[in-house]
């Protein structure tokens, strides 16, 4: 079997097509797998939603769960180069999960695992890592009436792609982000190893592949914790002029206790303008709803700020309970008079929301183009500095698409993970999630990321105490610095449990040893 894999790794002298297919399949064939392997109809694992990479796999695996997981892991452990690559739904943004010449594993195509767990009056659902996390929404929710507690914005991301970043959204104020919401994970080593892992049992590799960026191993199940699912959600948008009254607002929120404030938390920047995508038409929250501009103040500044919130209700509370605890709620804020935007709808409907979008963008071709994408953390005491320098002057135009932000409570997170985060208690997610059209229409993706590199800039010549979220660098040194005193910690962790650097290559952390 290793000499099929090495000459696929040095495959030069591979002459036809024809002899591709037969080392494909006698290389299928000495694995033994349940599932399947494509060595010619890659196109899939070599791109992303970024769009701004891409390359050539040997071989797409379709594995049929943990078993194969682990013996395409010690195939390549045993040739002298591969590198296998978990691919979830390829929602990365710089090639993060891409194998160039190596393995990629799609881990979509692993056996749908579904089972919900009930331990010490708790209750968790076991589900695969290559699940979405909008499946996983529909069978909690439909089968149970219960439903993971924190999530992301977007659920067509997989379950073991997100835990290996953080998942994060407008419930990580008080639940923490994804990766504070699991009791369990199943990992697939770096050595081809099969291990359960948990806070008490195998903890370094738990904690390790939590945040890990697939560094440490492959999740091939995850145990979420469930809460019962609401049954209605109200969704609300208000508007500021002042920076220091949307944040003063958006931190007290996220600093309440339960049951005295909202369920969701989020925000965004948007253009003083009529702008359709970056202006006053992006904030009502439905057709019938129009934006007043003569409402905001002529002292308003050339961008404005959405606090966006929602409460959490079942079907027999009763209307004017609701009404009545919102708008107590509300009433603490200082928000523009009249520019309040509101609908009811489903919790389903609600977590779904940015389906909608998706179908939209599907429909313009904006989904396909390219997205490059800054997602950053900033720390309390500098996010006044960074709305004054980045989005009052460098994105005062809009980028194209929303620009997110609000808080986050670190003290919600847990420091054992691999998250890396800026050190204040209260921190800001700024996500800059670009939807221009393809060039020529729109402008150069290369502009757009040298935008984003001049943001980093600022920060960087600011002083701002920041760290990217879902980070992207390429070169050891960077990593180091994105680590800080993490860095030990991280490289102990590679050396345990994937000490050849087989796994994720696309995020050139490590480089594979022979
Ligand atoms: P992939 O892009 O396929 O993989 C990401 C990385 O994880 C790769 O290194 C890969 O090798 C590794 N990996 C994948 N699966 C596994 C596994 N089972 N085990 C170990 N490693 C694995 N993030 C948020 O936090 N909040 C949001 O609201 C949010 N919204 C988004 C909306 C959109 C439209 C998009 C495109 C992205 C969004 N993201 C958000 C970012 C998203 O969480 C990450 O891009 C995530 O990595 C995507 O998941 P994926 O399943 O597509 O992973």
């Amino acid at each position: 079997m290793i000499a099929y894999l090495e000459r696929f790794v040095h495959g030069n002298d591979v002459e036809s097509r024809q002899d591709d297919d037969d080392d494909c399949s006698s290389l299928f064939n000495a694995l033994d797998l349940q599932g399947t392997i494509d060595c010619l109809a890659t196109g899939l694992a070599g791109k992303d939603f970024g769009g701004l990479y891409s390359s050539k796999p040997l071989a797409l695996v379709r594995p049929s769960g943990a078993d194969d997981v682990a013996r395409v892991v010690k195939a390549a452990a045993r040739s002298s180069s591969l590198t296998v690559a978990a691919r979830g739904n390829g929602h990365s943004i710089s090639g993060q999960a891409m194998a160039d010449r190596g393995l990629v594993m799609d881990m979509r195509s692993m056996e749908d695992h579904f089972q919900v767990v009930r331990k010490n009056g708790t209750v968790f659902a076991d589900v695969s890592g290559g699940a979405l996390w909008e499946d996983v929404l529909k069978r909690c929710v439909l089968g149970f009436g219960l439903a993971p507690r924190s999530w992301t914005d977007y659920l067509g991301l997989t379950v073991g792609g997100t835990l290996s970043n953080a998942g994060v959204s407008g419930q990580a104020f008080r639940y923490g982000p994804q990766t504070s919401n699991v009791a369990e994970l199943e990992v697939v080593t770096g050595k081809g190893d099969i291990f359960v892992c948990s806070e008490t049992e195998n903890s370094q590799l738990f904690f390790g592949a939590l945040g890990g960026l697939g560094q440490f191993g492959i999740i091939t199940r995850a145990r979420v914790l469930l809460q019962p699912a609401p049954d209605m959600v109200r969704w609300i948008r208000v508007v500021y002029t002042e920076f220091e009254d949307f944040t003063r607002d958006a931190e007290f929120l996220v600093t309440r206790r339960e049951g005295d404030s909202f369920d969701y938390v989020e925000g965004f920047v948007f253009v003083n303008s009529d702008d359709p995508i970056n202006g006053w038409p992006s904030v009502p929250l439905d057709p019938d709803q129009a934006f007043d501009p003569t409402r905001i103040p002529q002292t308003a500044g050339s961008v404005l700020y959405c606090l966006e919130v929602a409460f959490h209700y079942r079907n027999n509370d009763h209307p004017s309970t609701v009404d009545r605890v919102v708008n107590r709620l509300l009433g603490r804020l200082g928000f523009l008079a009249h520019l309040k935007f509101e609908v009811d709808l489903r919790y389903m409907e609600f977590l779904l929301r940015v389906k909608r979008a998706e179908e939209h963008a599907k429909a313009n071709g904006i989904w396909d183009a390219p997205h490059p994408w800054l997602n950053l953390f900033v720390s309390q005491s500098d996010i006044a500095d960074f709305d004054r320098h980045v989005f009052k002057n460098i994105l005062k135009a809009g980028i194209g698409g929303p620009m997110l932000i609000y808080p986050l409570v670190r003290s919600m997170w847990d420091t054992r993970t691999s998250v890396v985060l800026p050190k204040d208690e209260i921190f800001y997610i700024i996500a800059l999630l670009r939807f221009s059209p393809p060039y020529p229409k729109g402008p150069l993706a290369e502009k757009l990321v040298a935008q984003n590199h001049e943001i980093i800039q600022c920060c960087i010549n600011k002083g701002f105490d920041f760290k990217l979220y879902l980070p992207h660098y390429k070169s050891q040194e960077e990593w180091k610095g994105h680590f800080g005193n993490q860095w030990t910690r991280f490289v102990e962790r590679k050396a345990i449990f994937d000490p050849l650097a087989i796994l994720a290559p696309g995020q050139k952390i490590f480089s594979r040893m022979i």
